[in-house]
C-alpha cells in the first residue's frame, strides 16, 4: 500500500506556504472585513480571523494553496518548462487556470462565496493588491492572490450565515424569555386577585 499523506502533514504545508509568501491570517480577515462590515455595522476582526482560520482547515482549500503556490514558486525560480513558464511568470491574463483552481474551492461555500470571489477578483483589495505589484518585482504570485481571494470569500460566506444563525438565536432567546415573563406577571396577578378574593 502507498503512504498515506496525513491531514496535519498537509495542514502545515499549506499554512507554511501562505506565511513564507508573505500572507497572514490577518491580511486575509481584514479582506473579509471589508466585505462583510457595510452589511454589519458592528462587525469586528475577531470573528473575521475565526473565519479565515476554519476555511483554512479544509483539506480541500490546503490542496489547492498547495498545487498553487508551488507553481508560483517553480515560475519564480525558472524551472518550468516552456511555454508554461513564460505564461505563469508573466501572469498572462488569459491563462485561467489561477483563476478556476481558486474557484473550485469556492463552491462548497454558497452564494455569496461565489460573488465574493469574483468582486476580489475584478477589484483588488487589501494583501490581494500588494501580490499584485509585487508580481512586477521579480515575483510570482500569478495562483497566490486567487488563492488568497478564495479564502477571503469563503470566510465571508461562512461568517455572513454564522451571523444570521445567531442572530435569529438571540431572537428566539429574547421571545422565550419575554413569554416567560408574561407568565410570571399572569401568576402574580392571579395570586393576588386569590389574596383579595379570601
Ligand atoms: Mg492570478
Amino acid at each position: 500500500m502507498k503512504k498515506q499523506v496525513h491531514s496535519i502533514e498537509v495542514r502545515n504545508a499549506a499554512l507554511a506556504r501562505l506565511t513564507e509568501r508573505g500572507v497572514t491570517v490577518e491580511d486575509i480577515a481584514e479582506i473579509v472585513y471589508l466585505m462583510q462590515s457595510p452589511y454589519h455595522p458592528d462587525l469586528t476582526m475577531e470573528p473575521c480571523i475565526e473565519s479565515v482560520k476554519a476555511v483554512l482547515e479544509k483539506r480541500e482549500m490546503q490542496h489547492a494553496i498547495l498545487v498553487g503556490v508551488e507553481l508560483d514558486i517553480l515560475a519564480e525560480k525558472g524551472l518550468l518548462s516552456e511555454p508554461l513558464q513564460s505564461i505563469i511568470a508573466s501572469d498572462e491574463g488569459l491563462f485561467g487556470c489561477d483563476e478556476t483552481l481558486a474557484l473550485g474551492s469556492v463552491f462548497g461555500y454558497g452564494s455569496i462565496a461565489v460573488t465574493t470571489f469574483g468582486h476580489l477578483d475584478k477589484h483588488k483589495v487589501g494583501v490581494i493588491k500588494r501580490l499584485d505589484t509585487k508580481s512586477a518585482e521579480g515575483r510570482v504570485h500569478t495562483f497566490l492572490d486567487d488563492l488568497v481571494a478564495s479564502v477571503a470569500a469563503n470566510a465571508s460566506s461562512r461568517m455572513a450565515h454564522r451571523m444570521r444563525d445567531e442572530q435569529e438565536a438571540a431572537a428566539a432567546r429574547e421571545e422565550a424569555l419575554a413569554q416567560h415573563n408574561a407568565e410570571l406577571r399572569l401568576e402574580a396577578k392571579g395570586e393576588e386577585g386569590n389574596e383579595q378574593a379570601g
